[in-house]
């Protein structure tokens, strides 16, 4: 089935930045039309509350966040539709892309928001009691565990930098590093090795997240000795790294060694004149929800100045 109507800004993906270029090309004129993807809202869906989003002095529940973003842009005209982009071809333009293996819709540029998923240890425990205790987002949720007693599973920089921010807010923080050294920089592991309330516990893997309703301890294995023991606290933070969702973008969009896209710096280009990238999918230093707006914006403002030249350039011959 083809759908021959060509979309001027296709968007695909649902979270901050999604939603912030949908609003930018929407009053621009451009008609975006956004596919959602199958978590629409993005990472925020998993979170509770959001409280450092400008904007919200309360804080805000980050499922109603992704709902008022959505309403706005909605209010300004954007088409958003539940769809997962399946394939791409970015051979030329109008670019083409499959949705659901089965439509194709055609569009002159795309804005990439598909974001990022954290990676997690595969617990049954972590996955009921996430947003109970359980996160994977130290600057997200390290604040409600102010003054109490946290675990931090990884050993790489993510792991080290979260490690180091939870223990200016918690009383304690025990680090989990499953090798017996870590992966980070030295300079980081060494910033952790020598903060007084981080405890590290080297070779050393989470079994269960302890707690029916939230977290009550975590229970640990050494993997050495085989011993195992109980860690008590009341948050568990997972710090093992993040995948960019860009699978699809594979051998057309350049990207690093982990599938982060590459955009020219202080821009949302991508190696594909027309294809913009926004938001964590090409971001995997600051991820927060504010920078990805921040690029999303970036990304309409781009698209839009794209169109206008390539409308000039063809009135010209
Ligand atoms: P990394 O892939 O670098 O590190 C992941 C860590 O998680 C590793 O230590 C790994 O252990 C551990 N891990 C993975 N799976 C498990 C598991 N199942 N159980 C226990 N531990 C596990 O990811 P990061 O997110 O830390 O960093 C991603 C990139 O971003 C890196 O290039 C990093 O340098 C960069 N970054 C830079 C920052 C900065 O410069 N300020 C800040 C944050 C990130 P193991 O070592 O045994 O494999």
């Amino acid at each position: 089935m083809s759908d021959q109507q060509i979309i001027q800004c296709l968007i695909i993906g649902a979270g901050p930045a999604g939603y912030t270029a949908a609003i930018y090309a929407a009053r621009a004129g451009l008609k975006p039309v956004m596919y959602t993807g199958l978590q629409p809202g993005g990472q925020l869906m998993i979170t509770n509350d959001v409280e450092n989003y400008p904007g919200y002095p309360e804080g805000i529940m980050g499922p109603q966040m992704m709902e008022d973003f959505k309403n706005q842009a909605e209010r300004f005209g954007t088409d958003v539709r539940f769809g997962l982009a399946t394939k791409v071809d970015f051979s030329k333009r109008p670019f083409k892309i499959t949705i659901d293996e089965s439509v194709e819709v055609l569009a002159e540029t795309v804005i990439i928001s598909t974001g990022a998923s954290a990676k997690w240890l595969g617990m049954e425990s972590e996955q009921r009691l996430n947003g109970h205790g359980v996160s994977a987002c130290a600057v997200c949720d390290g604040f409600f565990y102010k003054g109490q007693d946290v675990v931090i599973v990884g050993a790489g920089d993510t792991a080290c930098e979260e490690a180091h921010y939870l223990s200016k807010l918690c009383k304690k923080v025990t680090m989990l590093v499953r090798r017996d050294e870590f992966r980070a920089s030295k300079i980081m592991a060494n910033r952790v090795k020598n903060t007084p309330n981080i405890e590290i516990f080297f070779n050393t893997e989470a079994v269960e997240v302890m707690g029916e309703k939230v977290v009550e301890g975590v229970k640990v294995i050494n993997n050495k000795t085989q011993e195992t023991s109980i860690i008590s606290a009341t948050g568990f933070f997972v710090a093992i790294g993040h995948e960019p969702n860009t699978a699809i973008f594979k051998g057309w969009i350049t990207m690093d060694e982990q599938g982060y896209l590459i955009t020219k710096p202080g821009t949302t280009q991508t190696n594909i004149e027309g294809v913009f990238a926004a938001g964590d999918a090409q971001d995997k230093i600051y991820r927060q929800a504010v920078t990805a707006a921040g690029t999303g914006c970036m990304a309409a403002l781009e698209a839009e100045r794209f169109l206008a030249a390539v409308e000039s350039e063809a009135a010209v011959h």
